[in-house]
């Protein structure tokens, strides 16, 4: 039997949801709910209940809501909805601040319903090639992860511009690369250090670089930016044996590894075309290995799966409340580290 569930906010993010759960049969969406009455219309002619209030919403015979509204209105919703008896997706960012995400979690927890947030991107190609290299140690121990996403478009302009809705790009994309790079390293952060960049928007970071370091002494970058032109790859990871790049979403890219040929340094310094050095000198190419990605196919649909399967008690939560947690709380520290221009350490409650 399908789980019955209601839409919150059916604009770009809330017909999606619609979409993807259409091609599922674990869930079934049968109603929608939006502020903005022409959206509801919009719902009823793709065939769902139109609920005119949220109240009516609520009191409909619904397992589980999801929320899809901008991000300043996730806190009250969810409380709404969790006292109404209902299971909960809620979008990321989860909340506006890791104080707000408190407040929900003892309402789920009084409540008895599941509370989780849309962490969608863990079933991106690119993520889980770059997490199967890693788990199954294709390319050694990293020591340093770049994480980025670049586009040169701006910010589109809706409420994503505006601070107090719940606008930039940290909380934006921020939380989809923070999530991921969580659940690829199993060690907690200890240091956080940004930049946070307003280039075109006032009022809400446009561009941003954030490094981590962990406790296992793994140092990594987050960058999201929006007017970069040039972008870098999406991924480029060093390990103590070779090096993992991955260009952008189409997932091209490669692993080049040390192999067992030994590397000898030259008896005199190299003349490259920039000038002579020993150090930046190009090596040996029969020293290195190129290997290919693992291919991996992820399906993000399987979210919905997960979470009707733990409301029905039979499986765990793949991202869950304490996940959602620790995101919020280094999304604190990166707010901070950026407006006191410091580091920010032992923020990290690192439970999972
Ligand atoms: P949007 O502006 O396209 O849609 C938001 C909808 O919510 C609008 O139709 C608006 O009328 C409605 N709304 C506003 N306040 C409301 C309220 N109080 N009650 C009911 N409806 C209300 O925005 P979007 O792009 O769909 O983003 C919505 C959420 O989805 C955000 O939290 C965003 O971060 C998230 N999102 C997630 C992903 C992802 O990949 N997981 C992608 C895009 C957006």
């Amino acid at each position: 039997m399908s789980i019955k569930a209601a839409i919150i906010g059916f604009g770009g993010m809330g017909s999606f949801h619609a979409r993807q759960i259409k091609q599922i049969n674990s869930i079934e969406i049968t109603g929608v709910y939006d502020i903005n009455p022409q959206k509801v219309q919009e719902g009823v002619k793709k065939g769902y209940k139109g609920y005119s209030t949220l109240e009516e919403c609520l009191s409909d015979d619904t397992e589980l809501v999801i929320i899809a509204t901008p991000n300043n209105f996730h806190k009250e919703l969810s409380i709404e909805a969790l006292r109404a008896g209902k299971h909960v997706i809620c979008e990321k960012p989860v909340m506006m601040n890791a104080k707000e995400l408190e407040e929900v979690l003892e309402v789920s927890k009084q409540e008895k319903k599941i509370f989780t947030v849309h962490q969608n991107r863990r079933w991106d190609k690119d993520f889980r090639i770059v997490k199967e290299a890693l788990d199954r140690k294709l390319i050694g121990k990293p020591f340093y992860i770049e994480s980025r996403v670049q586009g040169s478009r701006g910010i589109p302009g809706d409420w994503r511009c505006v601070r107090e809705a719940g606008g930039g790009m940290l909380l934006d994309w921020g939380v989809h690369l923070l999530d991921q790079l969580l659940w690829l390293v199993d060690s907690p952060v200890t240091e956080v250090y940004a930049h946070l960049l307003s280039v075109k928007f006032e009022g809400v970071d446009d561009n941003f670089k954030v490094l981590l370091k962990f406790e296992n002494g793994l140092s990594a970058l987050i960058e999201v930016d929006t007017y970069t032109f040039i972008p870098l790859p999406r991924w480029h990871i060093s390990t103590d044996s070779g090096t993992l790049v991955i260009n952008d979403w189409e997932c091209g890219g490669k692993i080049l590894k040390a192999n067992l040929v030994e590397f000898k340094w030259e008896e005199g310094i190299v003349h490259t075309s920039a000038g002579p050095t020993k150090t930046m000198a190009p090596r040996p190419v029969e020293t290195i290995d190129e290997l290919p990605l693992p291919q991996m196919e992820p399906d993000c649909k399987d979210y919905y799966d997960n979470v009707a399967k733990a409301v029905k008690g039979e499986e765990e939560l793949i991202v869950t409340p304490a996940q959602a947690m620790r995101v919020m709380r280094i999304i604190d520290a990166i707010f901070e580290s950026a407006e006191r221009g410091e580091c920010i350490k032992g923020v990290d409650i690192y439970e999972t």
